[in-house]
């Protein structure tokens, strides 16, 4: 494979981003806010108990430090889960301390350097795959799938072996779709056929899959129709990538009416810009976010 064609710092990813004035609006912004929550001590908050599930897509190798004082930052308050057991205490009521369960989209290949950060820290991930994507080393392929799928610049994706080196150091895979199409643009029929192809290629590779991302994250990329397919086929869980931390304290809760929200994480952001999202999820906390939004149903 011709490797210099393909992307492999996030500097390259930076460079050829649009709208770099309303980046520097943005992070601006984000700076007064961050003073603020300073200024009223409300870092405290984040020892709260909630359960806060966090994902990143990439950690490039320009962004593997920052990745490792933000882990080191946050196992100070934090208890670190695996996704299943973050599922799991959310539905049985057992949100008794500040638990972080991390996630990662799209199967780049450098979230093998993610997992060895991870894993430093006893971290267990959920990598959600697109069984597409993953192995491509045909660059043209690649090129296609990253501009049509993910709206990004050429990256390599994990091999098979790759993913499942992820396995066997305790990490989970779960299914991302097949092809990464948008849901809401595909009928349902063709939703169903995407979704079991994804899983009967992961369950042949992985072992049974427990836990879904659709693709894209916001509500209005995804159906009811698509959730409940989801959970009828035994499913654990289903996850968006809208902002947003979970509680429970009112019993057992039905896995298929339960929701779950996602904050991303770039690790090329400044520590204090992502004090803020995990504080304002904190600030916001709700019972009712654990469901289905009204949007959706
Ligand atoms: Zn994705």
């Amino acid at each position: 494979m011709k490797d210099n064609v393909l992307i492999d710092t996030y500097a390259q990813i930076k460079d050829g981003q649009q709208g770099q004035l309303r980046s520097k609006v943005r992070s601006s912004v984000l700076d007064v806010l961050s003073l603020k929550h300073h200024f009223f001590g409300d870092e405290e908050k984040l020892k709260k108990p909630r359960v806060q599930f966090l994902y990143f897509h990439h950690i490039f190798k320009d962004e593997l430090e920052n990745f490792e004082i933000l882990l080191e930052y946050l196992s100070k308050d934090h208890v670190f889960i695996s996704h299943s057991e973050a599922v799991d205490r959310l539905l049985t009521d057992r949100v008794d301390k500040p638990y972080i369960a991390w996630s990662s989209d799209d199967g780049i290949q450098n979230n093998m350097l993610a997992a060895k950060a991870l894993n430093k820290f006893g971290a267990s991930c959920c990598f959600y795959v697109n069984p597409a994507s993953i192995g491509l080393t045909d660059v043209e392929k690649i090129k296609h799938f990253c501009k049509e799928k993910l709206e990004m610049p050429p990256v390599a994706f994990l091999s098979w072996k790759e993913v499942e080196l992820l396995q066997s150091q305790g990490h989970e895979i779960g299914n991302h779709t097949f092809k990464h199409d948008m849901v809401s643009q595909l009928t349902q029929d063709q939703f169903e056929e995407d979704f079991l192809k994804a899983d009967t290629i992961l369950t042949q590779k992985c072992g049974p899959i427990k836990h879904f991302a659709y693709t894209y994250g916001r509500f209005e990329n995804f159906t009811k129709p698509a959730f409940e397919f989801v959970m009828d086929s035994g499913y654990e869980s289903c996850i968006s990538a809208s902002r947003g931390c979970h509680i429970n304290g009112q019993g057992m809760l039905d896995k298929n009416k339960v929701f779950l929200r996602r904050d991303q994480i770039i690790a090329d952001w400044k520590l204090s810009h992502i004090k803020h999202f995990l504080i304002k999820g904190v600030q916001e906390l709700d019972y009712n976010t654990n469901f289905l939004p009204k949007s959706l149903a």
